[in-house]
């Protein structure tokens, strides 16, 4: 009885998908591009068909058995040696070929490897392994071959010290086993190479371009699926394909660490790159395996141009878009920062050149002490703060002797070496709370809080004193200067000019005493 499904059925085209190994987690894109319909939609009819023993995946493809083959990168080798084969897509961005060690048998580096029993397969896997032991300085003949089928008991004992493994696979078995593992990837010694490629002949690209792409677009679909819906991906292999009988944890294991290599974040599924191929074809050149005459263009796959966009499109629109908006909210955000960057360039050399603007209508260029301005405006809190709390303040006003002449004699320039020379006296000789400034030309100020009158007559002493006893030292020129010093404390009803005035009062007969003295003033 004939139904519809049958009907439908008859007209689907039917393929043969060749895997590269037995089934598992690896080939999920396929599985569930068959079990969603996305080959059916296109009018395929998929078989996909495990590895048998002593097969070569490419070489039934080119012998024209299947019409799609899961094969590794050393399918190059196939196309450099004239077979029309072509790359339709990398699944894994990265081969899961990995050198394992047992970590409590004490290799640490791949030179350790030396003389030791080491299991390696043949097969281009192998060139991967190889190529990274010659990397690290190591030939196969300095290593204690064991074959492939060695025991992994041996591995787990100790007595092979290092075996080939995917890094998909491997290791899940044995860190059940309670083995620390050691991990050599190809990739951390220069060897990257792709890891399951996706391939076709050129007969079938040219005869049924619609078909090959048909086939690539649902594959690649199923790819997302299986991607996007693990657990789902791996109840329908725990289901219909477990030929190995792995267990769901094994499976889940082999699921992330496929997924680390597939790389959907960062890629669409299956891209490539000439760039990435280049590599792969330089490390087998440099080996002597590949001779001139490989034309990647030919290797890998182009889909016809007036379709590539827009197939692009179809099959990749949602990266696309992602990558797209990624790209522009990186532009942004670096647009972004640069502009803030900028405006705090800006703001701080607008706040540098404030600051110094401040710093200069405050501060006496030739001392760096404060000036009058300066001091005006401490002096009238020192003194808003004493009488307050109803504290004591002192006030010292300072005036070089005969400056002029000093002018005269040695010159302005030493003049000002002397002012320099005072500011420097002060410095030394305040206290902690005393402010101090210069007031113009050869008078200096000192504000003292907290600071009766012994104390400020002791301050005047010891500054008077210092300078007295210190010399000027400018070019081949030694001089000495003296001061004159005006005291006296706040009193009530002062305010600042009246305490000002009382200390230039003070000063004034210092001068007429004969200079070089303090007087204070009540
Ligand atoms: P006395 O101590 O008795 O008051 O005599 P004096 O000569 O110090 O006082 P006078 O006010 O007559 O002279 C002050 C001099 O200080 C005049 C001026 O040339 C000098 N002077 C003022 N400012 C500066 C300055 O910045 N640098 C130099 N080198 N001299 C200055
Ligand atoms: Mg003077
Ligand atoms: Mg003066």
């Amino acid at each position: 009885m004939n139904t519809l499904a049958d009907a439908a059925n008859k007209s689907l085209r039917e393929v043969t998908l060749q895997l590269k190994w037995l089934h598992q987690f690896q080939f999920s894109g396929y599985y569930m591009a068959i079990e969603n319909g996305y080959y059916r939609d296109v009018g395929l009819k998929v078989n996909v068909i495990e590895r048998t023993p002593n097969s070569v995946p490419v070489e039934q493809l080119l012998s024209g058995q299947v019409e799609f083959a899961v094969a590794d990168a050393g399918t190059l080798l196939y196309r450099a040696a004239g077979m029309p084969v072509v790359a339709l897509a990398a699944i894994f961005q990265h081969s899961p070929s990995i050198l394992l060690t047992n970590t409590d048998m004490g290799i640490q580096s791949l030179n350790d490897l030396k003389g030791k029993a080491v299991r390696l397969s043949t097969g281009f896997n192998n060139i991967e392994l190889e190529t990274m032991l010659n990397n690290a300085g190591i030939t196969l003949d300095e290593l204690l071959r064991v074959p492939i089928d060695d025991p992994t008991d041996n591995f787990i004992s100790g007595k092979t010290k290092a075996l080939n493994a995917y890094s998909t696979n491997e290791p899940f078995f044995f860190q059940q086993q309670g083995v620390a593992l050691t991990v050599f990837r190809p990739r951390d010694y220069g060897v990257d190479f792709y890891g399951d490629i996706l391939t076709t002949t050129e007969n079938l690209i040219s005869n049924e371009p619609e078909l090959v792409q048909n086939f690539l677009d649902a594959s690649l679909k199923g790819w997302a699926y299986a991607i996007e819906h693990q657990e789902e991906t791996i109840e329908m292999i725990l289901t219909k394909y477990n030929s190995q009988h792995k267990t769901r944890d094994h499976l889940n294991f082999e699921a992330q660490e496929s997924i680390k290599l597939i790389m959907p974040d960062i890629v669409p599924v299956g891209y490539m790159h000439e760039k990435r191929w280049q590599h792969i074809a330089d490390i087998l050149t440099n080996r002597g395996d590949l001779k001139d005459g490989l034309e990647l263009s030919e290797f890998i796959y182009q889909p016809e141009s007036s379709t590539t966009i827009w197939a692009l499109l179809q099959t990749y629109g949602r990266q696309i878009t992602i990558i797209f908006c990624a790209v522009a909210a990186i532009f942004l955000v670096a647009h972004i920062f640069n502009l803030r960057a900028q405006v705090q360039l800006h703001t701080k050399d607008l706040q540098n050149a404030n600051l110094k603007l401040q710093n200069e209508a405050r501060t006496d260029s030739l001392t760096g002490l404060p000036n009058r301005r300066h001091y005006m405006e401490v002096f009238s809190r020192d003194v808003e703060q004493a009488r307050r709390i109803k504290g004591v303040l002192s006030v010292i006003i300072a005036d070089i002797d005969h400056f002029k002449q000093v002018n005269d004699s040695y010159g302005h320039a030493a003049g000002d070496e002397a002012l320099r020379r005072v500011a420097q006296v002060l410095r030394n000789n305040t206290r902690k709370g005393d402010f101090f400034a210069r007031l113009g030309g050869e008078e200096f100020v000192i504000s003292c809080p907290n600071t009766d009158k012994p104390e400020a007559m002791q301050l005047a002493e010891r500054l008077r004193l210092d300078l007295e006893n210190t010399e000027v030292i400018f070019n081949d020129q030694t001089f000495s200067i003296t001061i004159s010093l005006g005291i006296t404390s706040l009193q009530d009803n002062d305010d600042e000019e009246r305490l000002l005035h009382r200390a230039d009062l003070a000063l004034y007969e210092a001068k007429l005493e004969g200079r070089n003295r303090s007087v204070y003033r009540v």
